[in-house]
């Protein structure tokens, strides 16, 4: 299984888990504010979910890999340092990149995110 395979798996799996149970004790309305909701099974598994886009994108942040995250605020530093030409804004870019290589450097230093269930289980 390829790491993109694997991946795509885990952010189904991270959505299919954010969809409601059924349990969760609350009104319909109230709860498919707060969360993703099942809508048709196959076989006995959630096969198609509704939601708000920011409930997917939630639960897909949940399973990114930290590294990723990082990767993403160095790319980001490397071209605010290069965006600009004006030597004032060529300035403050720099400053926000440093800030950016900090927070990437913060998010490598944080222990890694909780295991799906899928890996609890192997
Ligand atoms: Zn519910």
């Amino acid at each position: 299984m390829t790491d993109t395979t694997d991946l795509r798996q885990r952010i189904a799996d991270a959505i299919r888990d954010a969809a409601c149970k059924g349990d969760c004790g609350q009104p319909e309305e109230e709860c498919a504010r707060q969360r993703i909701q099942p809508f048709a099974w196959h076989h006995g598994r959630l096969a198609v979910v509704e939601g708000a886009p920011e409930q997917f994108a939630d639960a897909v942040l949940a399973v990114l890999p930290t590294a990723d995250r990082a990767a993403v605020y160095r790319e980001a530093a490397d071209e605010l340092a290069t965006a600009f030409g004006d030597p004032m804004a060529k300035h403050i870019g720099i400053l926000g990149a440093s800030y950016l290589r900090r927070r990437a450097r913060e998010i490598e230093a944080q222990p890694a995110g909780p295991a799906t269930d899928d890996e609890a289980r192997l």
